[in-house]
């Protein structure tokens, strides 16, 4: 229960850190502003039901996107609040952390379904990662889940809306028929 973090609480409620919090930040595993990310999750304890459990942070051009693992999903006062305490670090996503990339895409895209989660081959030999989902996020949301994924997995993301049948290939037929049986005057 409460908010779990990689390093010391004592340390990070001072920011004086000890000589292992400290190699831990100097290896490169954690950067130094991560910190600051810890000790916003730790002001908000009191707020957090259930387990948030801190992964990592990246920033990317003006964004940082915080991922988080809990026990009973993110709420979304904790996002706005830690979008507030952050924000001369640029715009905050929080981000409930799966690892799998198919797991990730579907928090990052809903209300839009997942599908599929496809890797493809480029002729380059890159692969891109091919995300189908069934229907269209919103803009905003589908720039930022790319980029999210693409810290995440290492590989560019598409997102395609798969086609789907609207109505089942019997239903059209039966309308079909009864559409017959009308002119017949049936
Ligand atoms: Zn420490």
């Amino acid at each position: 229960m409460g908010v779990v973090i990689p390093l010391d609480r004592i340390c990070v409620r001072s920011g004086i850190l000890c000589p292992r919090c400290e190699s831990r930040i100097a290896s490169g595993e954690y950067m130094e502003w991560e910190v600051r990310v810890m000790k916003a999750l730790l002001d908000l304890e009191d707020r957090i039901r259930g387990s948030v459990e801190y992964v990592k942070s990246h920033r990317v051009g003006g964004d940082v996107v915080v991922f988080l693992r809990s026990s009973q999903g993110i709420p979304v006062w904790l996002g706005q609040e830690l979008s507030q305490r952050l924000r001369d670090l640029g715009r905050v996503y929080v981000v409930e952390y799966h690892k799998d990339p198919r797991g990730l895409a579907s928090s990052l895209l809903r209300p839009a379904r997942v599908v599929r989660v496809d890797e493809s081959y480029l002729p380059d030999g890159s692969t891109i990662l091919l995300v189908r989902v069934d229907s269209r996020p919103k803009p905003g949301v589908e720039e930022a889940a790319k980029r999210i994924l693409k810290i995440v997995t290492g590989k560019d993301v598409s997102i395609e809306v798969e086609a789907r049948p609207s109505t089942s290939s019997v239903e059209v037929e039966r309308r079909d028929v009864r559409g017959i049986l009308d002119k017949l005057g049936l």
